[in-house]
């Protein structure tokens, strides 16, 4: 390790000051921290304008943070494996970094890796993947044996320090470009992700009925703090420790210590897509289930943009897509439903709609979304069984029981009858030969012969690499 008196703290999803370990490493030994971030033009090319919103917002909050302390954010420009080196060597500094698994950033950081002294602090997730294994030393395929090796580690607990108690570079040391323009009202960064947190949990917040209510699409039913944990405003250490101590209180009714449970169990499924796209970086594109990258999937010509616009005629399908196209978020539940329709009811291949997610979210992140795509697929670990088709029609009658979450997003529906809010073609009279409903479609599918299309190409792309390789799996 350098003697330098400096330590570069370069920032790429870990946007906040406090329980941060690649800080606490670069602050180690009294150095002098300056705080990088780069905006690399290829990484901006494939982000959606609400996550780089939701990131500019993050980084002005960051900054302001730093200003209050005398320094800055020192933003540069360029492609990091050629900047990194660039300063490390003219500050005579080295680099501190959180460690990201995907596999952009693995080959990202190799090369600057090469070039400069950098060193990966964990903080991403509360396990490195290489410390989640089997006993034979292999990745875990299955979530609950998974969930109990984790839950048998033994945590570090969050990283705590005082910021004030870091040497910053004083503002004003180093040439920056200047963070991007934010517009509209985005409220980004570690206040907001520590407010969100905070209103989840107040006597009346949505944590206490977690496990009953994690589901309704028409409640503020869950946390939605994932924006915040994607871009590291919040330590998912310190949310699994405070959720921890929760649990320790026996004083807690059992419900509230279920639903307690049943949240940090979420944050153990982020935790196992996470180890997935270190273990399987090639699931970004191929199917975890090899018998399934042969389905003779539709051509997307046909209903991809029915989809992606809201039209399909299911009203919870057509809610949920246009929330995540004005809003950037949806529920998990409507991921879900959304995800199973364009599979399970268009025979559209998951890439499709990864592709799409990953444009609208701003929680975007390719390690949960491939595996909520590839699970909801059928094609990926652990993953629902392919024969298991959400029925949307019934989905929504379950999770959206007055229709208020369809009526908030498809206006057209605004005065139907709430029995036929969720199958309005059932309101037209018998003989009926309208083609919409008050200008809303008519399905643009039949679920029941879509479902055993779809449950037919799956079958065929089974026995077909079953001839093959004479493996049922
Ligand atoms: C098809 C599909 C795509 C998805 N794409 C993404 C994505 O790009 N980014 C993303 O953060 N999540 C993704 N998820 C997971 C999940 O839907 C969101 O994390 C969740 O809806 C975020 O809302 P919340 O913060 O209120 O969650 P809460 O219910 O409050 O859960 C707390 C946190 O746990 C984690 N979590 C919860 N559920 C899951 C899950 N099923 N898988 C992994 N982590 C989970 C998230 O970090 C979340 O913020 C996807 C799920 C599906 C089915």
């Amino acid at each position: 390790m350098s003697s330098s008196g400096t330590a570069i703290w370069w920032i790429r999803r870990d946007l906040r000051l406090n329980n941060n370990r690649a800080l606490e490493a670069a602050a180690h030994d009294g150095r002098t921290v300056v705080p990088v971030f780069v905006l690399d033009p290829r990484f901006k090319a494939s982000q959606s304008d609400k996550r780089m919103q939701f990131l500019y917002s993050g980084l002005r909050s960051l900054d302001a943070d730093l200003s209050a302390l005398g320094s800055q954010l020192i933003v540069k420009s360029g492609d990091p494996t050629r900047v990194l080196p660039e300063l490390s060597r003219s500050l005579e500094a080295p680099v501190f970094a959180e460690e990201d698994f995907t596999p952009y950033a693995r080959a990202r950081d190799q090369q600057v890796a090469s070039a400069a002294e950098l060193n990966l602090v964990g903080g991403l997730t509360v396990f490195h993947p290489e410390e989640v294994l089997t006993e034979r030393g292999g990745p875990f395929k299955v979530f609950s044996r998974f969930k109990t090796k984790w839950q048998s580690l033994s945590r570090q607990g969050a990283v705590t320090y005082d910021p004030r108690s870091i040497d910053f570079v004083s503002k004003g040391t180093h040439e920056s470009v200047g963070i991007p323009e934010v517009t509209g009202n985005v409220q980004a960064g570690e206040d907001h992700a520590r407010k969100a947190f905070d209103q989840f949990l107040v006597e009346d917040g949505a944590i206490w009925k977690y496990g009953e209510d994690r589901s309704r699409v028409d409640r503020d039913s869950t946390s939605g703090l994932s924006p915040f944990i994607k871009f590291g405003m919040v330590s998912t250490e310190l949310l699994v420790e405070k959720a921890t101590k929760l649990l320790d209180d026996e004083t807690l009714p059992a419900a509230s210590q279920a639903s307690v449970r049943t949240w940090l169990s979420e944050l153990i499924w982020r935790e196992f897509f996470q180890a997935a796209l270190y273990h399987f970086p090639d699931s970004v594109n191929r199917s975890l289930r090899p018998e399934f990258e042969g389905i003779d999937w539709n051509d997307p010509a046909d209903h991809l943009t029915a989809w992606q616009q809201g039209m399909t005629g299911y009203p919870i399908v057509d809610a949920a897509m246009r929330q995540l196209s004005a809003a950037g978020w949806i529920h998990n539940r409507c991921r879900m439903i959304v995800a199973s329709f364009l599979v399970k009811d268009l025979l559209i291949d998951w890439r499709h709609g990864a592709t799409w997610f990953m444009k609208h979210l701003v929680d975007g992140d390719i390690a949960a979304n491939i595996g909520g795509w590839q699970w909801t697929a059928g094609t990926g670990l652990d993953a629902a069984p392919y024969f298991r088709v959400f029925n949307p029609v019934l989905q929504g009658k379950k999770f959206d029981p007055n229709g208020e979450y369809v009526r908030k997003w498809i206006p057209e529906l605004q005065g139907i009858a709430d029995r036929y809010v969720h199958e309005p073609w059932e309101s037209l009279s018998t003989g009926s030969n309208s083609k919409s409903i008050n200008g809303y479609p008519l399905p643009i599918v039949d679920h029941r012969e879509a479902r055993k299309t779809t449950l037919d190409a799956f079958e065929k792309a089974r026995s077909r690499h079953r001839s093959r390789t004479g493996n049922g799996n």
